[in-house]
């Protein structure tokens, strides 16, 4: 299989569709697209190179960077983006706000940062399903999401979810109806978007904290649903 032929907008495929416009990646966004980085490679080695001559020429501490990654990758996370969710769900006029304007919805509660100076919002309904990838590398919503985990960095992902998004829903355990129709988002340098999963039935009675515990991240990259109540771990 080709998958440089597969990957790009336009290929949706029945009713599903792919919201296509400039990919628009910046300058700044600093990796090859031409390479297929979705396993540990040369790319790996080349970062490991820079980070050593940038240590050694003092520019950077690699202790500075540890606390970086740490930051997004723990202290962030997805949890952020879980409490933006939960707030939507209870209360209308921020879930309004939200689809209005992400950028500083999501800034009001204390989230924003790079990668993240433009937000926008997509809310799963029961007609509709969003689903996020980026086709040429892997621009993700890090201050609401923390970073990108594996997978969505991975050129079967990123080909397939354009091509076949019912089949990746599968391939993630989810099944909608066929009048549910799945629209693909084509995450950019400059836009970044997070999913807004239904909120799941039978919560009415939970608390903020509590609705937040059942966002998951690959809800709001939208291959996954909510959590049930009673799944909760
Ligand atoms: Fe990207």
């Amino acid at each position: 299989m080709n998958e440089q032929e597969s990957v790009g907008p336009g290929t949706g495929r029945g009713t599903d569709r792919v919201v296509d416009h400039d990919h628009g990646h910046g300058d700044e966004h600093g990796h090859d697209h031409d390479n297929d980085h979705s396993e540990i490679g040369p790319m790996d080695l080349r970062v490991r190179a820079l980070e050593s001559v940038l240590t050694e020429k003092g520019y950077v501490q690699p202790a500075a960077l540890d606390e970086l990654i740490e930051a997004y990758q723990v202290r962030i996370g997805p949890r952020n983006g879980a409490r933006v969710v939960a707030r939507a769900w209870v209360d209308p006029d921020y879930r309004e706000w939200l689809r209005r304007d992400a950028t500083a919805a999501i800034a009001a509660l204390g989230y924003s940062g790079r990668q993240g100076e433009h937000m926008v919002a997509l809310e799963n309904t029961e007609l509709e399903h969003h689903l996020v990838v980026c086709t040429l590398c892997s621009c993700y919503p890090w201050p609401v999401l923390g970073l990108p985990p594996t997978w969505y960095k991975s050129a079967p992902y990123r080909a397939r979810a354009v091509r076949d998004p019912r089949g990746v829903l599968a391939d993630f355990g989810v099944r909608l109806p066929e009048t549910t129709t799945i629209r693909v988002w084509d995450s950019t340098a400059e836009v970044r978007y997070l999913v807004i999963p239904r909120r799941p039935a039978g919560t009415e009675a939970l608390d903020e904290a509590a609705l937040a515990a059942l966002v998951t991240r690959d809800s709001m990259i939208g291959t996954g649903l909510a959590r049930e109540p009673s799944s909760r771990p």
